[in-house]
């Protein structure tokens, strides 16, 4: 269906929990607090998505929070398969669970996979995410390619002084293998000083990214790019992604609609506009669709972020990024 702004939504960030085992300090700035509610059950899940596909949204990315850590995942993805007319069933992970869970995933149905990935330095990395995960993460990449979902995606939040010296590097992983590298701008989460002082001390805007990699190429169309400008390196068999929701808001493209673990379908990533679909959930698709639909039709022309406004803090986890 369409927005007041006449923009087609046609695809659902589904979060499947706000715990996760993982601490990004620009993801939940105060630490992950313990889930207060209960995330929605299978059938839940499956209601939500056949209300969103009546309404025409026939993509679905399940986030998180750590989406691996749903003892039911391989549950939740047979259920959204079985919807017909789903077509892309995608998913963004830290990777820690992705070893053993890839070739399951694939067999229940998943498409594709979107891994996070700041660095290709051991130690650099356990001191980004609060745990010694490097290589596990890594086999899980592996296995993900192996597992064949692809296109295999790995997104990097760019953080000036942490992680800025390893643009190049990050990037060169697409010159041998057919993955799609996506650089990702800092996003402010929380309103306190500690978090403005982190978002102010870290953030990189995209261009900035790109002079490091000045042999740079435009790719042509690449299959599901969301919001990314995709380009490649010479002779690459990969591509490389830039996400400017901050330098360069790519608002009047937005095509999402989120509900978070909790089941509250959330207008847009900053803001709490939207609809509570809960009480709903349980009684099927015909009670859920006319809030999704409240809520597609309460998103705003574009969001403020970078003026007054930021990602409520400990949201990021809870909405899905
Ligand atoms: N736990 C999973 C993961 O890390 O991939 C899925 C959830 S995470 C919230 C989804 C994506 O949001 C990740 O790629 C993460 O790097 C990104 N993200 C989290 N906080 C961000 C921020 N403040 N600015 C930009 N991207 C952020
Ligand atoms: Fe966890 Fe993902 Fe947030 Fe990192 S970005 S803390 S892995 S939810």
């Amino acid at each position: 269906m369409q927005d007041r702004f006449g923009r087609t939504i046609n695809y659902l960030r589904l979060a499947l929990t706000e715990a996760c085992n993982f601490r990004c300090p620009y993801c939940a700035p105060g630490g992950h607090s313990t889930p207060s509610a209960s995330p929605l059950s299978v059938g839940e899940i499956e209601a939500v998505v056949r209300a969103a596909l009546n309404l025409g949204i026939m993509h679905v990315r399940l986030t998180g929070g750590e989406p691996l850590l749903r003892r039911d995942i391989l549950e939740i993805v047979r259920a959204i398969r079985s919807v017909e007319g789903i077509q892309d069933l995608s998913l963004t992970t830290n990777g820690f669970f992705l070893e053993e869970l890839a070739h399951p995933l694939a067999d229940a149905g998943l498409t594709r996979v979107t891994v996070s990935l700041d660095s290709l330095h051991r130690e650099r990395f356990a001191e980004i995410v609060g745990t010694d995960a490097f290589d596990r993460v890594w086999r899980g990449i592996q296995a993900a390619e192996q597992a064949g979902l692809a296109p295999l995606k790995l997104n990097v939040v760019v953080l000036r002084g942490i992680n800025d010296d390893e643009i190049s590097d990050l990037a060169r992983l697409t010159v041998a293998r057919p993955w799609q590298v996506r650089f990702i701008e800092l996003m402010p989460v929380g309103n306190d000083p500690a978090a403005q002082e982190y978002f102010a001390r870290r953030f990189m805007p995209i261009r900035e990214v790109q002079a490091h990699l000045p042999e740079l190429e435009p790719a042509g169309a690449v299959r599901g790019n969301g919001p990314a400008r995709v380009y490649h390196l010479p002779g690459a068999r990969g591509t490389l992604g830039f996400i400017t929701p901050m330098s360069d808001h790519f608002c009047a493209a937005c095509n999402r609609i989120r509900v978070t673990a909790r089941g509250e379908a959330r207008s847009c990533l900053f803001g709490e506009a939207g609809a509570n679909l809960r009480p709903s959930t349980s009684e099927g698709v015909t009670a859920v669709e006319p809030l999704l639909v409240r809520a597609i039709l309460s998103k705003p022309e574009r969001h403020s972020a970078g003026g007054t406004c930021a990602v409520e803090a400990a949201a990021m986890s809870a909405i899905g990024g």
